[in-house]
């Protein structure tokens, strides 16, 4: 049975990157910060997200460090540019997770895997799994929700994806920022 979205205060919220709070770029990887581009609404959800989540993490699979087009510190930059960005705009992000390995790699912290989950919580010790919600846009970000016990809710409309989750997905919503609006709602 689906379990119940609220805003009551203690709760966690990760989140996916690419194609949740940025444009993916179809077979590439962001690779500088001129090519990150917020979503739209995407600031705005964030702000209100902040004043109900704590803390919002973000836990991403960037292989393209793993297969040498990018670097860790070209990564930093792209990421300290999405921080100032969602913070000049009211909004919070406590904390980015990334796993650099590539797809065959067996690595423990590329998502399905429940590496960064467990980094995150190692770093923000009040974090509940139970108490938390991932976001995504692929079957694997509901799975790694879904394996360490949380909420989960894919940002989307493709059929294909939502077929895929069904059974281990809780809520879906087109976008970050109709997310947000629920809580509004719930209000
Ligand atoms: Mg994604």
């Amino acid at each position: 049975m689906s379990r119940k979205l609220t805003s009551e205060p203690g709760w966690t919220l990760f989140l996916d990157r690419d194609g949740v709070i940025n444009t993916r770029i179809p077979d590439d990887y962001v690779k500088h910060p001129d090519e990150f581009e917020f979503i739209k609404g995407v600031k705005e959800a964030l702000a209100i997200f902040s004043h109900i989540f704590n803390p919002v993490v973000v836990v991403t699979n960037q292989q393209g460090i793993g297969r040498g087009l990018m670097t860790h510190v070209q990564l930093d930059q792209i990421h300290k540019k999405m921080l100032s960005e969602v913070s000049s705009a009211g909004g919070r992000i406590d904390a980015v997770f990334y796993s650099p390995d590539l797809k065959n790699s067996r690595s423990f912290t590329r998502k399905p895997s429940v590496g960064l989950g467990l980094k995150a919580k190692k770093q923000f010790p009040s974090i509940h799994f139970r108490k938390s919600i991932m976001a995504g846009d692929t079957y694997s970000d509901i799975l790694f929700g879904h394996r360490l016990g949380m909420l989960t809710v894919l940002i989307g409309t493709e059929k294909e994806v939502l077929s895929r989750c069904a059974g281990i997905l809780d809520y879906s919503f087109p976008d970050l920022i109709s997310f947000a609006n629920y809580f509004q709602e719930l209000e």
